[in-house]
Protein backbone atom coordinates (compact mmCIF):
# COMPACT_ATOMS: atom_id res chain seq x y z
CA UNK A 1 0.00 0.00 0.00
CA UNK A 2 1.25 3.40 -0.92
CA UNK A 3 2.08 6.40 1.09
CA UNK A 4 -1.38 7.80 2.30
CA UNK A 5 -2.36 11.66 3.22
CA UNK A 6 -4.11 11.53 6.15
CA UNK A 7 -5.96 14.16 8.55
CA UNK A 8 -7.37 13.28 11.94
CA UNK A 9 -9.08 15.37 13.77
CA UNK A 10 -8.68 15.55 17.89
CA UNK A 11 -5.53 13.75 17.56
CA UNK A 12 -3.45 14.67 20.48
CA UNK A 13 -4.36 12.11 22.64
CA UNK A 14 -7.26 9.79 23.25
CA UNK A 15 -8.70 7.48 20.38
CA UNK A 16 -7.60 10.73 18.01
CA UNK A 17 -3.84 10.25 19.06
CA UNK A 18 -4.23 6.31 18.84
CA UNK A 19 -5.49 6.96 15.51
CA UNK A 20 -3.13 8.73 14.22
CA UNK A 21 -0.54 6.37 15.72
CA UNK A 22 -1.85 3.66 13.59
CA UNK A 23 -1.86 5.53 10.63
CA UNK A 24 1.65 6.90 11.01
CA UNK A 25 3.34 3.16 12.11
CA UNK A 26 1.86 1.96 8.48
CA UNK A 27 3.64 4.60 7.41
CA UNK A 28 1.29 7.25 6.43
CA UNK A 29 2.01 10.82 6.50
CA UNK A 30 -0.51 11.84 9.17
CA UNK A 31 -2.45 15.88 9.78
CA UNK A 32 -3.92 16.11 12.97
CA UNK A 33 -5.87 18.88 14.47
CA UNK A 34 -6.49 20.01 17.90
CA UNK A 35 -7.99 22.62 20.25
CA UNK A 36 -4.50 23.94 22.48
CA UNK A 37 -1.14 24.56 20.62
CA UNK A 38 0.68 23.67 23.65
CA UNK A 39 -1.13 19.70 23.58
CA UNK A 40 -0.21 20.28 19.58
CA UNK A 41 3.40 20.67 19.61
CA UNK A 42 3.96 18.10 22.42
CA UNK A 43 2.20 15.23 20.49
CA UNK A 44 3.64 16.55 17.18
CA UNK A 45 7.07 16.39 18.52
CA UNK A 46 7.12 13.37 20.91
CA UNK A 47 5.67 11.37 17.52
CA UNK A 48 8.11 12.80 15.18
CA UNK A 49 10.87 11.74 17.94
CA UNK A 50 9.78 8.45 17.39
CA UNK A 51 10.47 8.69 13.61
CA UNK A 52 6.88 9.25 12.09
CA UNK A 53 5.93 11.44 9.57
CA UNK A 54 3.32 13.83 11.37
CA UNK A 55 1.93 17.01 11.51
CA UNK A 56 -0.26 18.94 13.78
CA UNK A 57 -1.84 22.29 13.87
CA UNK A 58 -3.68 24.21 16.42
CA UNK A 59 -7.55 24.68 15.16
CA UNK A 60 -11.11 24.04 16.12
CA UNK A 61 -13.39 21.78 14.11
CA UNK A 62 -15.90 24.83 14.78
CA UNK A 63 -13.66 26.94 12.58
CA UNK A 64 -14.91 26.84 9.26
CA UNK A 65 -12.46 29.14 7.91
CA UNK A 66 -9.41 28.05 9.78
CA UNK A 67 -10.49 24.05 8.56
CA UNK A 68 -10.11 25.60 4.54
CA UNK A 69 -6.90 26.66 5.07
CA UNK A 70 -5.51 23.53 6.72
CA UNK A 71 -6.86 21.41 3.77
CA UNK A 72 -5.60 24.15 1.77
CA UNK A 73 -1.91 23.70 3.65
CA UNK A 74 -2.50 19.99 3.23
CA UNK A 75 -2.72 20.06 -0.21
CA UNK A 76 -0.23 22.31 -1.17
CA UNK A 77 2.42 20.31 1.01
CA UNK A 78 1.10 16.87 0.02
CA UNK A 79 -0.56 17.40 -3.19
CA UNK A 80 -3.57 15.33 -2.19
CA UNK A 81 -5.72 14.16 0.49
CA UNK A 82 -6.93 10.38 0.91
CA UNK A 83 -8.59 9.80 4.22
CA UNK A 84 -10.27 12.06 7.06
CA UNK A 85 -11.33 10.61 10.23
CA UNK A 86 -13.50 12.71 12.02
CA UNK A 87 -12.54 12.24 15.69
CA UNK A 88 -13.06 15.76 17.71
CA UNK A 89 -15.97 15.33 20.37
CA UNK A 90 -16.93 16.95 23.96
CA UNK A 91 -19.32 15.81 26.30
CA UNK A 92 -21.34 18.28 28.51
CA UNK A 93 -23.56 16.11 30.19
CA UNK A 94 -26.61 16.50 32.30
CA UNK A 95 -30.74 15.55 32.07
CA UNK A 96 -33.08 17.90 29.81
CA UNK A 97 -34.58 19.22 32.89
CA UNK A 98 -31.25 21.06 33.73
CA UNK A 99 -29.57 21.60 30.46
CA UNK A 100 -28.80 24.82 29.59
CA UNK A 101 -28.79 26.00 25.82
CA UNK A 102 -25.04 26.28 26.13
CA UNK A 103 -24.88 22.93 27.24
CA UNK A 104 -26.65 21.52 23.95
CA UNK A 105 -25.45 24.12 21.28
CA UNK A 106 -21.58 23.31 22.38
CA UNK A 107 -21.83 19.60 22.09
CA UNK A 108 -23.87 19.52 19.02
CA UNK A 109 -21.73 22.62 16.99
CA UNK A 110 -18.67 20.92 18.14
CA UNK A 111 -19.51 16.73 17.43
CA UNK A 112 -21.66 17.30 14.31
CA UNK A 113 -21.12 20.56 12.71
CA UNK A 114 -17.37 19.69 13.35
CA UNK A 115 -18.06 17.30 10.96
CA UNK A 116 -19.79 19.24 8.34
CA UNK A 117 -17.38 21.74 7.97
CA UNK A 118 -14.37 19.36 7.79
CA UNK A 119 -15.82 17.29 5.41
CA UNK A 120 -16.95 20.40 3.29
CA UNK A 121 -13.26 21.18 2.81
CA UNK A 122 -11.83 17.55 2.70
CA UNK A 123 -13.86 16.06 -0.26
CA UNK A 124 -13.13 18.92 -2.19
CA UNK A 125 -9.93 17.25 -3.53
CA UNK A 126 -10.93 13.59 -2.46
CA UNK A 127 -13.64 14.44 -5.00
CA UNK A 128 -10.90 15.37 -8.04
CA UNK A 129 -8.68 12.40 -7.67
CA UNK A 130 -11.68 10.39 -7.58
CA UNK A 131 -11.36 8.49 -4.43
CA UNK A 132 -10.87 9.04 -0.53
CA UNK A 133 -11.79 7.58 2.34
CA UNK A 134 -14.27 9.33 5.00
CA UNK A 135 -14.78 7.33 9.14
CA UNK A 136 -16.47 8.88 11.68
CA UNK A 137 -16.32 8.27 15.15
CA UNK A 138 -19.99 8.06 16.38
CA UNK A 139 -20.67 7.23 19.56
CA UNK A 140 -22.98 3.64 20.63
CA UNK A 141 -25.19 6.24 22.46
CA UNK A 142 -26.41 8.02 19.27
CA UNK A 143 -27.98 4.36 18.17
CA UNK A 144 -29.67 3.48 21.49
CA UNK A 145 -29.52 7.13 23.29
CA UNK A 146 -28.86 7.64 26.84
CA UNK A 147 -30.11 9.56 29.91
CA UNK A 148 -28.18 12.52 30.75
CA UNK A 149 -26.52 13.10 27.15
CA UNK A 150 -29.64 14.73 24.89
CA UNK A 151 -26.82 17.06 22.88
CA UNK A 152 -24.20 14.49 22.77
CA UNK A 153 -26.76 11.24 21.49
CA UNK A 154 -28.81 13.85 19.11
CA UNK A 155 -25.44 15.17 17.71
CA UNK A 156 -23.98 11.14 17.29
CA UNK A 157 -27.43 10.23 15.40
CA UNK A 158 -26.74 13.17 13.35
CA UNK A 159 -23.12 12.16 12.51
CA UNK A 160 -24.48 8.54 11.32
CA UNK A 161 -27.19 10.38 9.23
CA UNK A 162 -24.73 12.61 7.75
CA UNK A 163 -22.31 9.59 7.40
CA UNK A 164 -24.91 7.96 5.27
CA UNK A 165 -26.10 10.44 2.85
CA UNK A 166 -22.60 11.27 2.28
CA UNK A 167 -21.86 7.63 1.22
CA UNK A 168 -24.79 8.03 -1.17
CA UNK A 169 -23.37 11.54 -2.26
CA UNK A 170 -19.79 10.34 -2.71
CA UNK A 171 -20.12 6.82 -3.62
CA UNK A 172 -19.77 7.76 -7.62
CA UNK A 173 -16.32 9.29 -6.95
CA UNK A 174 -15.28 7.01 -5.10
CA UNK A 175 -15.59 8.43 -1.15
CA UNK A 176 -16.24 5.73 0.63
CA UNK A 177 -18.14 6.96 4.33
CA UNK A 178 -18.65 5.04 7.57
CA UNK A 179 -18.76 5.45 10.87
CA UNK A 180 -17.15 3.61 13.94
CA UNK A 181 -19.90 3.88 17.08
CA UNK A 182 -17.43 3.25 19.63
CA UNK A 183 -18.77 2.06 23.52
CA UNK A 184 -17.26 2.33 26.41
CA UNK A 185 -13.54 3.21 25.96
CA UNK A 186 -10.91 4.15 28.42
CA UNK A 187 -10.02 7.68 27.48
CA UNK A 188 -9.99 10.50 29.86
CA UNK A 189 -13.59 11.30 28.82
CA UNK A 190 -14.91 8.36 30.34
CA UNK A 191 -12.51 9.16 33.52
CA UNK A 192 -14.74 11.50 34.04
CA UNK A 193 -17.36 8.89 35.38
CA UNK A 194 -17.56 7.60 39.05
CA UNK A 195 -16.87 4.08 40.25
CA UNK A 196 -20.55 3.13 40.62
CA UNK A 197 -21.39 4.79 36.48
CA UNK A 198 -18.47 2.18 35.68
CA UNK A 199 -19.34 -0.05 37.57
CA UNK A 200 -23.09 -0.23 35.93
CA UNK A 201 -21.55 0.19 32.17
CA UNK A 202 -19.40 -2.79 32.83
CA UNK A 203 -22.32 -4.84 33.85
CA UNK A 204 -23.93 -3.98 30.12
CA UNK A 205 -20.76 -5.57 28.08
CA UNK A 206 -21.53 -8.99 26.79
CA UNK A 207 -17.59 -9.35 26.66
CA UNK A 208 -16.98 -8.37 30.23
CA UNK A 209 -14.55 -5.34 30.06
CA UNK A 210 -14.24 -2.01 29.13
CA UNK A 211 -12.81 -1.26 25.35
CA UNK A 212 -9.18 0.63 24.66
CA UNK A 213 -8.18 3.56 22.02
CA UNK A 214 -6.63 0.47 20.55
CA UNK A 215 -9.71 -1.30 19.64
CA UNK A 216 -11.24 1.90 18.06
CA UNK A 217 -8.20 2.85 16.13
CA UNK A 218 -7.72 -0.75 14.56
CA UNK A 219 -11.37 -0.70 12.57
CA UNK A 220 -10.83 2.74 11.67
CA UNK A 221 -7.60 1.47 10.17
CA UNK A 222 -9.77 -1.15 8.61
CA UNK A 223 -12.35 0.97 6.93
CA UNK A 224 -9.73 3.25 5.40
CA UNK A 225 -8.18 0.25 4.31
CA UNK A 226 -7.81 -1.84 0.45
CA UNK A 227 -10.16 -4.58 2.52
CA UNK A 228 -12.84 -2.15 2.92
CA UNK A 229 -13.02 -1.21 -0.45
CA UNK A 230 -16.49 -2.44 -0.46
CA UNK A 231 -17.85 -1.53 2.69
CA UNK A 232 -19.83 2.54 2.71
CA UNK A 233 -22.49 3.97 4.75
CA UNK A 234 -22.32 1.62 7.71
CA UNK A 235 -22.38 2.26 11.34
CA UNK A 236 -19.39 -0.19 13.10
CA UNK A 237 -20.12 -0.51 16.21
CA UNK A 238 -17.13 -1.27 18.31
CA UNK A 239 -18.36 -2.00 21.78
CA UNK A 240 -17.81 -5.52 23.45
CA UNK A 241 -21.46 -6.60 22.39
CA UNK A 242 -23.19 -3.28 24.63
CA UNK A 243 -25.60 -2.74 21.34
CA UNK A 244 -26.60 -5.33 19.25
P1 LIG B 1 -10.96 12.81 24.69
O1 LIG B 1 -11.73 13.83 25.45
O2 LIG B 1 -10.00 11.94 25.43
O3 LIG B 1 -10.20 13.48 23.45
C1 LIG B 1 -10.88 14.32 22.56
C2 LIG B 1 -9.90 15.14 21.78
O4 LIG B 1 -10.65 16.03 20.92
C3 LIG B 1 -9.04 16.03 22.70
O5 LIG B 1 -7.72 16.07 22.21
C4 LIG B 1 -9.73 17.38 22.59
O6 LIG B 1 -8.91 18.50 22.84
C5 LIG B 1 -10.16 17.34 21.13
N1 LIG B 1 -11.16 18.36 20.85
C6 LIG B 1 -12.22 18.73 21.64
N2 LIG B 1 -12.88 19.72 21.06
C7 LIG B 1 -12.25 20.02 19.89
C8 LIG B 1 -12.44 20.98 18.88
N3 LIG B 1 -13.45 21.86 18.94
N4 LIG B 1 -11.59 21.00 17.82
C9 LIG B 1 -10.56 20.13 17.76
N5 LIG B 1 -10.30 19.21 18.70
C10 LIG B 1 -11.14 19.15 19.77
O7 LIG B 1 -12.07 11.91 23.97
P2 LIG B 1 -12.02 10.41 23.44
O8 LIG B 1 -10.69 10.12 22.88
O9 LIG B 1 -12.59 9.53 24.47
O10 LIG B 1 -13.10 10.49 22.26
C11 LIG B 1 -12.75 10.63 20.89
C12 LIG B 1 -14.03 10.49 20.06
O11 LIG B 1 -14.64 9.23 20.36
C13 LIG B 1 -15.09 11.55 20.39
O12 LIG B 1 -15.76 11.92 19.21
C14 LIG B 1 -16.02 10.82 21.33
O13 LIG B 1 -17.31 11.39 21.31
C15 LIG B 1 -15.99 9.44 20.73
N6 LIG B 1 -16.40 8.38 21.66
C16 LIG B 1 -15.69 8.11 22.80
C17 LIG B 1 -16.10 7.11 23.64
C18 LIG B 1 -15.37 6.75 24.89
O14 LIG B 1 -15.87 5.88 25.61
N7 LIG B 1 -14.25 7.36 25.19
C19 LIG B 1 -17.32 6.33 23.36
C20 LIG B 1 -17.98 6.69 22.14
C21 LIG B 1 -17.51 7.67 21.32
P3 LIG B 1 -8.59 19.00 24.33
O15 LIG B 1 -7.47 18.13 24.81
O16 LIG B 1 -8.19 20.43 24.17
O17 LIG B 1 -9.84 18.84 25.12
Amino acid sequence: MSRRIVWVTGGSRGIGLEIVRAFAQLGDKVWFNDLREDQVRETEAALVAEGFAVAGRACSVTDFAGLERLVEEIVTQDGRLDVLVNNAGITRDGLMMRMTEEQWSLVIHTNLTGCFNTIRHAIKPMMKQRGGRIVNIASVVGVMGNAGQANYSAAKAGVIGLTKTMARELASRGVLVNAVAPGYIETEMTAQLTEAARGELTRQIPLGRTGQAADVAEVVKFLAGPAAGYITGQVLQVDGGMHM
